[in-house]
């Protein structure tokens, strides 16, 4: 099966993932990467990402997603996501923190191309969403929301839960709606407990088949899931590592593709510096 045909298939994901960077200027209770402003960048460089996403095009991947670390905190960010917009449709995973209105100034190309600034949010109540992403966040994310909307910018929210907080849903999703996101740009999902959610024993614990078969690709590999590349006490997790190479591309989506047709990777453990 080709890639094209694997998607098609749905037995693999139409998207491709980047980590641009692992730094971030949070440091979630439940990060599973254990992001933070002293994290290593571990940056993949822009020409890199932006040749991957041609190869990508080719290939039958349908979209691209950019996580972190806050890929924000990249100076190159805004430019990078526009010129991938130009070519797939892009989602970039962000804390939300960073929308000033100078910043968002430099966003706004992205009003015009198929891009969405997917920020996290976790509850109706700030102290309960600072208890997690730190004081003051609830406020600054609210007020990012609104100047990236006002730009005429795609904005989703990316709630990430915790089990037994059922309840937070609702008022949560008031009050996305009053910010005029509608339900269908509301994301929400699980703590996976690795990372720094596992030092905190929060979430879920997640096996390979928990996690989207989604191609990933960072500074250290390509991977099975965006869920796969964690850090834990500053080592990286390889457990769900499919490749070193990341490019040309063809070598990770073929490794990904012989895992996926035959019914999913074999799980190694392991973590490396
Ligand atoms: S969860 Fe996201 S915002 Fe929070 S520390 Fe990790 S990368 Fe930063």
């Amino acid at each position: 099966m080709t890639i094209r045909e694997s998607i098609a298939a749905k037995t693999i994901g139409e998207r491709v993932w980047f980590y641009s960077n692992y730094h971030c200027n949070l440091a979630c209770s439940y990060c599973l990467t254990s992001s933070s402003r002293g994290s290593p960048e571990r940056a993949l460089a822009a020409e890199v990402m932006l040749a991957l996403v041609d190869e990508a095009a080719a290939l039958g991947f349908r979209s691209v997603g950019i996580t972190g670390g806050e890929p924000f905190l990249r100076a190159d960010m805004p430019d990078i996501v526009a010129t991938v917009a130009r070519r797939l449709p892009v989602v970039v995973l962000t804390n939300g923190t960073m929308f000033t209105a100078r910043f968002v100034a430099r966003l706004e190309p992205l009003a015009k191309l198929p891009a969405a600034l997917q920020v996290s949010l976790d509850s109706a109540d700030a102290a309960a969403n600072d208890a997690l992403r730190g004081r003051g966040t609830h406020a600054r994310v609210l007020a990012g929301i609104c100047t990236l909307r006002a730009a005429g910018i795609h904005v989703r929210i990316g709630s990430t839960l915790d089990d037994g907080v059922a309840d937070m849903l609702e008022p949560l999703c008031e009050l996305h709606r009053a910010l005029g996101i509608p339900d269908a740009d509301h994301v929400v999902r699980p703590i996976v407990r690795r990372g720094r959610a596992a030092d905190h024993a929060l979430g879920i614990a997640a096996r390979l088949e928990d996690v989207p078969a989604e191609l990933t690709l960072t500074a250290d590999g390509a991977f099975w899931s965006p869920a796969s590349p964690t850090v834990r006490n500053g080592r990286l997790d390889i457990g769900e590592l499919l490749t070193r190479t990341i490019a040309p591309l063809r070598i990770p989506a073929d490794a990904m593709l012989r895992y996926a047709s035959s019914g999913g990777m074999p799980q190694m453990t392991g973590l490396v510096a």
